[in-house]
């Protein structure tokens, strides 16, 4: 599932080549995804000038004067800028087509991606409005986490998950985060203190920043008509290695489900 550093990463990849651009012509061949494509993008969004390429938490946002196309990868969406001749294939299911010929293709096999369209300024929209901030931002550190963890009791690997307490951050990147921090995932958030919420909030800035300079080896693949952008698979300590040894203390690595999620943790280092 593509997290908030393959966001990024298709950000990166895409605007290069749409930004500036004008669109001529938006083709919708599978209108059921998560939700029915917004039918305003296939009547404000042609003539439109892509003005801005930007995400907020895991949704790209393509700005023009007459509005936002709010763009969601879902499970399985990719998004890749081809010539316009590149035949569609099985699940290429929206095309937005540019003045210089190029193809915006949305394919998603599993159809949990989404396109929305607001006239609004995008940050009040339903999908936006209640994110917490950016865990790459200037407004997300310790001392945010510290007291958004106040009186609660809920594990902290549900609080950093929670993306009304801070945007994005996924159950890969919340496991990984936490076994860097040494925290356990399971405390309750509320009995961690400031320090520590430091080290945690310092820890999943550097992961998801690591991932998204991994990411950058993966650039031209958004342009390239064979196979799929490459999604990337970062070096992970803990996420996916239960029984294998802690790089830290040797101790077996263990899996737990907390909140409905694949926890990976040490329980000697992780507290
Ligand atoms: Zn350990």
């Amino acid at each position: 599932m593509p997290e908030l550093p393959e966001v990024e990463t298709t950000r990166r990849g895409i605007a290069p080549h749409i930004a500036g651009r004008r669109v001529r012509e938006v083709t919708v061949r599978q209108r059921q995804l998560r939700w029915p494509v917004s039918r305003r993008l296939d009547s404000d969004l042609p003539g439109q000038r892509i003005d801005t390429v930007d995400r907020r938490a895991k949704y790209l946002l393509l700005g023009t004067q007459a509005g936002t196309a709010i763009v969601h990868l879902g499970m399985s969406g990719t998004l890749r800028v081809l010539p316009r001749s590149a035949p569609p294939a099985a699940h290429d299911h929206l095309d937005v087509t540019l003045d210089d010929g190029a193809v915006l293709r949305f394919n998603d096999p599993r159809r949990f991606g989404s396109w929305h369209w607001t006239r609004r300024p995008p940050a009040t929209h339903p999908l936006l409005k209640d994110l917490g901030p950016e865990p790459l931002g200037d407004d997300f550190d310790g001392a945010h986490l510290y007291r958004r963890a106040r009186g609660r009791r809920a594990a902290i690997k549900n609080l950093i998950m929670d993306s009304h307490v801070v945007a994005g951050v996924g159950n890969i990147y919340a496991s990984e985060a936490l076994f860097r921090a040494g925290i356990h995932p399971a405390r309750p958030a509320g009995r961690i203190a400031l320090a520590r919420m430091v080290t945690l909030a310092d820890a999943i800035r550097a992961v998801l920043g690591e991932a998204i300079r991994q990411g950058g080896t993966t650039l031209r693949d958004f342009t390239d008509s064979d196979g799929q952008p490459g999604y990337f698979q970062q070096e992970l300590l803990a996420y996916g290695r239960a029984g294998e040894p802690c790089t830290r203390c040797g101790e077996p690595l263990r899996h737990r489900v907390i909140g409905q999620r694949a926890t990976y943790f040490c329980v000697r280092c992780q507290r």
